[in-house]
């Protein structure tokens, strides 16, 4: 199965509580089968040991200020140590806009070569004062949007059938599109967490009757991912939320 956090170096761009979210997501997925499964608000022991910043294979490294060179030797003390083959580390490291030109390129070492097992995860706000190598290095995902300049969900070929009026009533296109996407459960759960963060930006503008056909889409969305595409079935579920989703306008 496509698995995201197994990556050995992504950035993930938006705002700060969706940054946590979706990595809190990610990692529960790693270190928990029922999240895997889908239990998006899985309760158990693992999964509240990484939302509270626990969990013994991960190292969250948030500096109050600016990244220091110590902040970045968190990760070399670690990486010593050479992990079993079906191990895996994880490296969070909060708000990585603050690197300086030095810490940046002490990080981008460890990113180059990650060793085996080792993976690292970026958060920022704001990605366009990172180094471009850093960048490189990355897989990007962008959370949120509203800065000019970043992917537009509406422009995904899937996605767009949602946003855009003209295809909205376009089953047959929209039945094209979802088998040359070929989405998996993940990629499908993904997706439509792209389509509700895009709709909670909306709402920042709508107002009146658009205001709770936004707030519909929402938690029409919301409840989808309560019963998420198991292996197999993303294509059943795409359906039932192209047939079923409320009028934006
Ligand atoms: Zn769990």
């Amino acid at each position: 199965m496509h698995n995201q956090s197994l990556v050995p170096a992504q950035l993930i761009v938006g705002p700060t509580a969706q940054t946590q979210s979706h990595v809190e997501m990610l990692l529960q997925k790693n270190f928990c089968a029922q999240a895997r499964e889908g239990a998006t608000g899985c309760f158990c022991t693992t999964c509240r040991k990484i939302k509270n910043r626990q969990h013994h294979g991960i190292v969250w490294i948030s500096p109050e200020k600016d990244y220091s060179v110590d902040d970045v030797d968190i990760i070399f003390d670690r990486i010593r140590f050479a992990l079993d083959p079906d191990q895996h580390f994880f490296f969070v490291l909060d708000n990585v806009s603050t690197l300086n030109a030095a810490t940046a390129n002490r990080l981008l070492k460890v990113l180059e070569e990650p060793p085996l097992g080792y993976h690292f995860i970026l958060l920022t706000s704001n990605a366009e004062t990172l180094l471009p190598t850093i960048v490189s290095r990355c897989l990007v995902t962008e959370l949120g949007y509203g800065n000019s300049g970043t992917k537009d969900v509406r422009m995904h070929p899937l996605a767009s059938y949602f946003f855009d009026a003209r295809k909205r009533h376009d089953l047959l296109g929209f039945e094209v599109a979802l088998k040359d996407q070929a989405l998996n459960d993940t990629q499908s759960t993904e997706l439509v967490h792209l389509m509700m963060a895009y709709l909670v930006s909306l709402l920042r503008t709508a107002s009146g009757a658009g205001y709770e056909r936004v707030v519909r889409a929402i938690q029409f969305l919301n409840d989808a991912l309560k019963r998420p595409p198991q292996s197999g079935s993303a294509d059943l579920f795409w359906k039932y939320l192209f047939l079923h989703f409320p009028e934006l306008v």
